[in-house]
Protein backbone atom coordinates (compact mmCIF):
# COMPACT_ATOMS: atom_id res chain seq x y z
CA UNK A 1 0.00 0.00 0.00
CA UNK A 2 1.68 3.42 -1.03
CA UNK A 3 -0.42 5.68 0.92
CA UNK A 4 -1.88 7.22 -2.08
CA UNK A 5 1.41 7.76 -3.98
CA UNK A 6 1.74 11.19 -2.56
CA UNK A 7 4.30 11.77 0.13
CA UNK A 8 6.20 15.38 0.31
CA UNK A 9 8.80 16.46 2.70
CA UNK A 10 12.06 14.60 3.37
CA UNK A 11 10.98 12.45 5.93
CA UNK A 12 8.31 10.94 4.11
CA UNK A 13 9.69 7.79 2.31
CA UNK A 14 6.50 5.31 2.74
CA UNK A 15 7.62 2.02 3.74
CA UNK A 16 11.46 2.26 3.70
CA UNK A 17 13.19 -0.21 5.25
CA UNK A 18 14.99 0.27 8.71
CA UNK A 19 18.99 0.68 7.82
CA UNK A 20 20.45 -1.94 6.84
CA UNK A 21 17.54 -3.99 6.22
CA UNK A 22 18.23 -4.26 2.52
CA UNK A 23 18.75 -1.11 0.61
CA UNK A 24 22.63 -2.09 0.48
CA UNK A 25 25.59 -0.02 2.01
CA UNK A 26 24.94 3.95 1.20
CA UNK A 27 26.58 7.22 1.61
CA UNK A 28 23.07 9.46 2.44
CA UNK A 29 19.63 9.62 1.93
CA UNK A 30 17.98 7.32 -0.91
CA UNK A 31 16.69 9.56 -3.89
CA UNK A 32 15.25 6.82 -5.64
CA UNK A 33 13.99 3.13 -3.91
CA UNK A 34 12.79 0.58 -6.20
CA UNK A 35 11.07 -1.84 -3.71
CA UNK A 36 10.46 -4.83 -4.65
CA UNK A 37 9.68 -4.60 -8.36
CA UNK A 38 8.31 -7.09 -10.54
CA UNK A 39 7.88 -7.23 -14.45
CA UNK A 40 6.45 -10.03 -16.25
CA UNK A 41 6.16 -10.51 -19.89
CA UNK A 42 3.01 -12.97 -20.73
CA UNK A 43 4.64 -16.02 -19.25
CA UNK A 44 8.15 -14.83 -19.18
CA UNK A 45 9.23 -12.79 -15.29
CA UNK A 46 11.24 -10.01 -16.36
CA UNK A 47 11.96 -9.64 -13.30
CA UNK A 48 11.44 -10.88 -9.83
CA UNK A 49 11.20 -8.89 -6.29
CA UNK A 50 14.22 -6.45 -7.59
CA UNK A 51 14.84 -3.77 -4.48
CA UNK A 52 17.44 -1.49 -4.97
CA UNK A 53 18.33 1.87 -3.27
CA UNK A 54 20.14 4.68 -4.64
CA UNK A 55 21.75 7.19 -2.75
CA UNK A 56 21.63 11.24 -3.87
CA UNK A 57 24.79 11.89 -5.71
CA UNK A 58 26.15 8.37 -6.24
CA UNK A 59 26.89 6.65 -9.44
CA UNK A 60 25.12 3.35 -9.43
CA UNK A 61 25.06 0.42 -12.22
CA UNK A 62 23.07 -1.84 -12.59
CA UNK A 63 25.38 -4.33 -14.80
CA UNK A 64 24.56 -8.28 -15.79
CA UNK A 65 24.55 -10.55 -19.08
CA UNK A 66 22.29 -9.75 -21.91
CA UNK A 67 18.95 -10.58 -21.38
CA UNK A 68 19.05 -10.34 -17.51
CA UNK A 69 16.43 -7.55 -17.16
CA UNK A 70 18.51 -3.96 -16.99
CA UNK A 71 16.56 -2.43 -20.09
CA UNK A 72 13.46 -3.43 -18.37
CA UNK A 73 14.18 -2.02 -14.75
CA UNK A 74 15.19 1.21 -16.73
CA UNK A 75 11.73 1.75 -18.68
CA UNK A 76 9.83 0.77 -15.82
CA UNK A 77 11.57 3.68 -13.61
CA UNK A 78 11.24 5.99 -16.75
CA UNK A 79 7.35 5.05 -16.67
CA UNK A 80 7.36 3.35 -19.92
CA UNK A 81 6.50 -0.39 -18.38
CA UNK A 82 4.34 -0.20 -15.10
CA UNK A 83 6.09 -2.95 -13.25
CA UNK A 84 3.47 -6.27 -12.06
CA UNK A 85 4.53 -5.74 -8.88
CA UNK A 86 5.88 -3.04 -6.60
CA UNK A 87 6.78 0.44 -6.82
CA UNK A 88 9.19 3.02 -7.93
CA UNK A 89 9.75 5.95 -5.09
CA UNK A 90 11.92 9.29 -6.61
CA UNK A 91 12.59 11.24 -3.66
CA UNK A 92 9.61 10.29 -1.54
CA UNK A 93 7.16 10.21 -3.81
CA UNK A 94 5.49 7.23 -5.18
CA UNK A 95 6.01 7.51 -9.13
CA UNK A 96 4.99 4.00 -10.23
CA UNK A 97 3.27 4.05 -13.31
CA UNK A 98 3.16 7.77 -13.86
CA UNK A 99 3.27 8.60 -17.96
CA UNK A 100 7.32 9.16 -18.70
CA UNK A 101 6.72 12.90 -19.21
CA UNK A 102 5.77 13.41 -15.73
CA UNK A 103 8.47 11.57 -14.52
CA UNK A 104 10.52 13.73 -16.42
CA UNK A 105 9.60 16.90 -15.18
CA UNK A 106 9.84 15.54 -11.63
CA UNK A 107 13.89 15.29 -12.48
CA UNK A 108 14.92 12.03 -13.97
CA UNK A 109 16.07 11.79 -17.54
CA UNK A 110 16.72 8.53 -18.87
CA UNK A 111 18.79 8.59 -22.90
CA UNK A 112 17.01 5.70 -24.87
CA UNK A 113 18.83 2.97 -27.27
CA UNK A 114 16.93 4.60 -29.79
CA UNK A 115 18.42 8.16 -29.98
CA UNK A 116 16.24 11.04 -29.71
CA UNK A 117 18.14 13.24 -32.46
CA UNK A 118 16.97 15.19 -34.93
CA UNK A 119 19.73 14.46 -37.58
CA UNK A 120 18.96 16.93 -40.14
CA UNK A 121 19.46 20.46 -37.42
CA UNK A 122 22.92 21.31 -35.94
CA UNK A 123 24.04 20.28 -33.12
CA UNK A 124 24.00 23.30 -31.16
CA UNK A 125 19.87 23.75 -32.65
CA UNK A 126 19.22 20.21 -30.73
CA UNK A 127 20.27 21.27 -27.35
CA UNK A 128 18.86 24.32 -27.77
CA UNK A 129 15.60 22.94 -28.74
CA UNK A 130 15.83 20.48 -25.65
CA UNK A 131 16.68 23.55 -23.33
CA UNK A 132 14.09 25.46 -24.62
CA UNK A 133 11.41 22.89 -23.85
CA UNK A 134 12.28 23.40 -20.14
CA UNK A 135 11.78 27.07 -19.62
CA UNK A 136 8.47 28.03 -18.10
CA UNK A 137 6.32 29.63 -20.72
CA UNK A 138 6.83 32.87 -20.09
CA UNK A 139 11.14 32.16 -20.04
CA UNK A 140 10.37 30.57 -24.04
CA UNK A 141 8.69 34.33 -24.90
CA UNK A 142 11.56 35.87 -23.18
CA UNK A 143 13.97 34.00 -24.77
CA UNK A 144 12.92 35.18 -28.19
CA UNK A 145 14.24 38.34 -27.34
CA UNK A 146 16.88 37.70 -25.18
CA UNK A 147 18.58 35.05 -26.11
CA UNK A 148 21.88 34.61 -23.89
CA UNK A 149 20.25 32.64 -20.60
CA UNK A 150 19.41 29.70 -23.33
CA UNK A 151 22.89 29.91 -25.00
CA UNK A 152 24.92 29.63 -21.84
CA UNK A 153 22.91 26.64 -21.09
CA UNK A 154 23.66 25.09 -24.09
CA UNK A 155 27.29 26.00 -24.55
CA UNK A 156 27.91 24.70 -21.07
CA UNK A 157 26.24 21.25 -21.75
CA UNK A 158 28.65 20.92 -25.04
CA UNK A 159 31.62 22.31 -23.73
CA UNK A 160 33.08 19.20 -21.46
CA UNK A 161 31.78 16.53 -24.15
CA UNK A 162 33.96 18.90 -26.73
CA UNK A 163 30.99 19.26 -29.06
CA UNK A 164 31.50 23.29 -28.77
CA UNK A 165 33.64 22.97 -32.06
CA UNK A 166 30.86 20.93 -33.60
CA UNK A 167 28.10 23.33 -33.40
CA UNK A 168 27.30 24.01 -36.22
CA UNK A 169 27.92 20.52 -37.85
CA UNK A 170 24.49 18.51 -38.62
CA UNK A 171 23.72 16.03 -35.94
CA UNK A 172 24.06 13.72 -38.17
CA UNK A 173 27.53 14.60 -39.74
CA UNK A 174 28.49 13.80 -35.88
CA UNK A 175 30.57 10.34 -35.13
CA UNK A 176 28.86 7.63 -33.27
CA UNK A 177 30.86 8.94 -30.25
CA UNK A 178 29.81 12.59 -30.52
CA UNK A 179 26.20 11.30 -30.72
CA UNK A 180 26.39 9.44 -27.88
CA UNK A 181 27.65 12.39 -26.14
CA UNK A 182 25.16 14.54 -27.30
CA UNK A 183 21.97 12.44 -26.65
CA UNK A 184 23.54 12.64 -22.63
CA UNK A 185 23.99 16.72 -23.57
CA UNK A 186 19.63 16.21 -24.39
CA UNK A 187 19.09 14.59 -21.33
CA UNK A 188 21.46 16.91 -19.48
CA UNK A 189 19.48 19.88 -20.84
CA UNK A 190 15.87 18.93 -18.89
CA UNK A 191 17.93 19.57 -15.92
CA UNK A 192 17.11 16.04 -14.10
CA UNK A 193 18.87 15.43 -10.47
CA UNK A 194 18.68 11.80 -11.18
CA UNK A 195 20.02 10.95 -14.94
CA UNK A 196 19.84 7.26 -16.32
CA UNK A 197 21.93 6.21 -19.28
CA UNK A 198 21.30 2.71 -20.84
CA UNK A 199 24.55 1.60 -22.00
CA UNK A 200 25.98 4.95 -23.40
CA UNK A 201 29.23 2.93 -24.61
CA UNK A 202 27.65 0.56 -26.89
CA UNK A 203 29.80 0.59 -29.95
CA UNK A 204 32.40 2.55 -29.27
CA UNK A 205 35.81 1.32 -28.71
CA UNK A 206 37.75 0.17 -25.62
CA UNK A 207 39.84 3.61 -26.02
CA UNK A 208 36.56 5.75 -26.43
CA UNK A 209 34.82 3.77 -23.70
CA UNK A 210 37.74 4.59 -21.04
CA UNK A 211 37.45 8.17 -22.33
CA UNK A 212 33.81 8.38 -21.98
CA UNK A 213 33.26 6.83 -18.80
CA UNK A 214 35.52 8.88 -17.63
CA UNK A 215 34.52 12.11 -18.69
CA UNK A 216 30.83 10.88 -17.68
CA UNK A 217 31.74 10.84 -14.12
CA UNK A 218 33.69 14.17 -14.16
CA UNK A 219 30.12 15.78 -15.74
CA UNK A 220 27.84 13.91 -13.08
CA UNK A 221 30.27 14.97 -9.77
CA UNK A 222 30.84 18.52 -11.07
CA UNK A 223 27.02 18.73 -11.85
CA UNK A 224 26.12 17.37 -8.67
CA UNK A 225 23.87 14.52 -9.97
CA UNK A 226 23.28 11.06 -9.27
CA UNK A 227 23.94 8.48 -12.22
CA UNK A 228 22.10 5.22 -12.53
CA UNK A 229 23.92 3.42 -15.73
CA UNK A 230 23.11 0.02 -17.11
CA UNK A 231 26.19 -1.98 -18.75
CA UNK A 232 26.44 -5.50 -19.40
CA UNK A 233 30.20 -4.66 -20.14
CA UNK A 234 31.76 -5.81 -16.14
CA UNK A 235 34.97 -3.97 -16.83
CA UNK A 236 33.28 -0.60 -17.78
CA UNK A 237 31.49 0.13 -14.67
CA UNK A 238 34.59 -0.91 -12.60
CA UNK A 239 36.28 2.14 -12.51
CA UNK A 240 32.93 4.88 -12.56
CA UNK A 241 30.85 3.21 -9.94
CA UNK A 242 30.26 4.13 -5.98
CA UNK A 243 28.25 0.89 -5.93
CA UNK A 244 26.78 -1.84 -8.47
CA UNK A 245 24.06 -4.27 -8.46
CA UNK A 246 24.02 -7.80 -10.52
CA UNK A 247 21.08 -8.80 -12.15
CA UNK A 248 20.82 -11.96 -13.66
CA UNK A 249 17.50 -13.90 -14.99
CA UNK A 250 15.62 -10.68 -13.83
CA UNK A 251 17.09 -11.12 -10.07
CA UNK A 252 19.17 -9.08 -8.05
CA UNK A 253 21.72 -11.43 -7.27
CA UNK A 254 25.18 -9.21 -5.35
CA UNK A 255 24.99 -5.52 -4.65
CA UNK A 256 27.87 -3.73 -3.31
CA UNK A 257 31.18 -1.58 -3.94
CA UNK A 258 32.95 -2.77 -7.62
CA UNK A 259 35.82 -4.61 -6.28
CA UNK A 260 33.33 -6.94 -3.79
CA UNK A 261 30.88 -7.44 -6.40
CA UNK A 262 33.49 -8.48 -8.82
CA UNK A 263 34.76 -10.85 -6.43
CA UNK A 264 31.59 -12.57 -5.80
CA UNK A 265 31.06 -16.36 -7.16
CA UNK A 266 27.45 -16.22 -7.51
CA UNK A 267 28.74 -13.16 -10.21
CA UNK A 268 31.40 -14.92 -12.00
CA UNK A 269 28.73 -17.49 -12.52
CA UNK A 270 26.26 -15.44 -14.09
CA UNK A 271 28.88 -13.79 -16.18
CA UNK A 272 30.86 -17.20 -16.95
CA UNK A 273 27.45 -19.45 -17.44
CA UNK A 274 25.68 -18.59 -20.67
CA UNK A 275 26.48 -14.98 -21.16
CA UNK A 276 27.06 -14.35 -24.82
CA UNK A 277 30.52 -11.90 -23.67
P1 LIG B 1 18.90 -6.52 -20.78
O1 LIG B 1 18.68 -5.06 -20.96
O2 LIG B 1 19.47 -6.89 -19.45
O3 LIG B 1 19.69 -7.12 -21.90
P2 LIG B 1 16.02 -6.69 -21.17
O4 LIG B 1 15.46 -5.96 -20.00
O5 LIG B 1 16.05 -6.00 -22.46
O6 LIG B 1 17.47 -7.26 -20.79
O7 LIG B 1 15.20 -8.04 -21.36
C1 LIG B 1 14.94 -8.94 -20.29
C2 LIG B 1 14.04 -10.06 -20.80
O8 LIG B 1 12.75 -9.53 -21.07
C3 LIG B 1 14.54 -10.68 -22.09
O9 LIG B 1 14.23 -12.07 -22.05
C4 LIG B 1 13.72 -9.97 -23.14
O10 LIG B 1 13.55 -10.78 -24.29
C5 LIG B 1 12.41 -9.73 -22.43
N1 LIG B 1 11.71 -8.53 -22.88
C6 LIG B 1 12.17 -7.25 -22.79
N2 LIG B 1 11.26 -6.38 -23.25
C7 LIG B 1 10.19 -7.11 -23.63
C8 LIG B 1 8.89 -6.78 -24.17
N3 LIG B 1 8.54 -5.52 -24.42
N4 LIG B 1 8.04 -7.80 -24.43
C9 LIG B 1 8.38 -9.08 -24.17
N5 LIG B 1 9.57 -9.46 -23.66
C10 LIG B 1 10.46 -8.50 -23.38
MG1 LIG C 1 19.37 -3.69 -22.46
Amino acid sequence: MSGGGESRGATGSPGRPERGGGWGAMSGPPILEIDRVGKDFGALAALTDVTIGVASGEIFSVIGPNGAGKSTLFNVIAGLHVPTRGRVVFHGTDITGLAPERINRRGLAKTFQITNIFPEISVWENVAVAVQSRQPESGRLASLWRRSPVDAKVHDLLEPFGLLGRREELAENLSHGEQRYLEICLALATEPRLLMLDEPTAGMTPGETKEATTLIRQIVKARGLTLLLIEHDMSVVMGISDRVAVLHFGEKIAEGPPDVVRADPNVIEAYLGGAED
